[in-house]
């Protein structure tokens, strides 16, 4: 039987109306949510992503700002404009959009977001609370998979969850959460033995490895819960054609790659999807999700650091939002 398809496309819409209903509350209580994107140089995958960010902002209600130094910004250009967004009280969110440009220092710069304007998660302040289970911000997209699971009723708890990939922004907080979720969690990585034999073992496997189709069925205990983290961009024709030609249901993905000539897969291969029990989608899966995280994130970091000055009780505002925290 064919896995159940998880929609993180009705999922992100409905978190997206739960924080354009919080975002009209605070409105009314005096405060707007305010978000600051920085977009350096002219990266095209990295403006289409902040064009969805910035559009997310217009759907929910926050008020946002696009700042876009130039390619040859230096990173004592990207501290003071950091400095600058941390003092304004009206920004509660602030964004820097990756990668930065070679000559900038990444982990510098990062450094510099006040941690309660860090809507990114990425903060090693925010780490840290994350991993004590302290209130904080987390990262976007571990967040997103963690409402999906909780939204779409796969339980965490006593589950075995296998997390291929063990980077700062996806692998880590995405087993820290599953762990704080009362799951049993298994990190892998390019030095993992016998890589498919840990992942059968998996109840939950997410994959964030970004390597195109390179969870096969036998990675996959039949009846698992697969999230498909990655994204990559497959151009060449023969390796579009392994995955998924003459394959059911892909008449649309091969109509897409003859005309445009590439398409974009997750890390998982099209087979899995006759083993698992449940599987997100690429795209429309956990892509999706993100974006919807972080517009909850930032009502979230205006709540935690100015909800005092609410004319009505940030408590009574706060109800039914994606919590972006831990999950059971
Ligand atoms: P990184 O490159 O930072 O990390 C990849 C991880 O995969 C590493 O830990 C690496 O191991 C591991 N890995 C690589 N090759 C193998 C292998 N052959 N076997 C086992 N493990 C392997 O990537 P990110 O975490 O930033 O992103 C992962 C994917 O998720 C990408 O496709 C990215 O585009 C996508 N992504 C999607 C988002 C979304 O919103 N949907 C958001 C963010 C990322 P090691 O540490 O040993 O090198």
């Amino acid at each position: 039987m064919a896995a159940t398809v998880l929609d993180g496309v009705k999922i992100s819409n409905a978190i997206k109306a739960e924080v354009a209903a919080e975002v009209a509350t605070l409105t009314v209580g005096g405060l707007r949510p305010g978000l600051a994107v920085v977009l350096v140089g002219h990266n095209p995958a990295s403006e289409v992503y902040v064009r969805n960010k910035v559009k997310s902002c217009e759907q929910t209600g926050i008020y946002s700002e696009k700042h876009t130094p130039a390619d040859t910004a230096t990173t004592e250009d990207l501290l003071a404009l950091i400095a600058d967004l941390n003092h304004r009280d009206e920004i509660d969110g602030i964004l820097v959009q990756l990668p930065l440009p070679k000559q900038v220092d990444s982990q510098k710069v990062l450094l510099a977001v006040d941690p309660a304007k860090d809507v990114d998660g990425f903060h090693p302040m925010n780490v840290g609370y994350l991993s004590t289970q302290r209130p904080g911000l987390v990262a976007c997209t571990p967040a997103g998979v963690m409402e999906m699971l909780k939204r779409c009723g796969i339980a965490t708890s006593g589950a075995e969850a296998v997390v291929i990939g063990r980077s700062d922004i996806v692998g880590k907080p995405m087993a820290m959460l599953l762990t704080n979720a009362n799951a049993t969690v298994t990190i892998c990585h390019s030095r993992t033995k016998d890589l498919p034999g840990v992942c059968r073992r998996a109840d939950i496997l997410v994959a964030a490895i970004g390597k195109a189709g390179m969870v096969t069925r036998d990675f996959v205990k039949p009846g698992a819960a697969v999230i498909d983290v990655g994204m990559n961009r497959v151009t060449d024709a023969a390796e579009f054609a392994s995955f998924w030609k003459g394959r059911q249901g892909s008449e649309k993905r091969e109509a897409e790659f003859a005309a445009k000539g590439s398409t974009l897969m997750g890390d998982v291969a099209p087979e899995v999807a006759e083993v698992a029990g449940a599987l997100t989608p690429v795209p429309g899966g956990v892509g999706p999700l993100t974006v919807a995280m972080l517009m909850s994130n930032t009502v979230k970091a205006m709540k935690m650091r100015r909800g005092n000055k609410l004319a009505t009780p940030a408590g009574t505002a706060s109800s039914g939002t994606a919590s972006s925290g831990t999950a059971d």
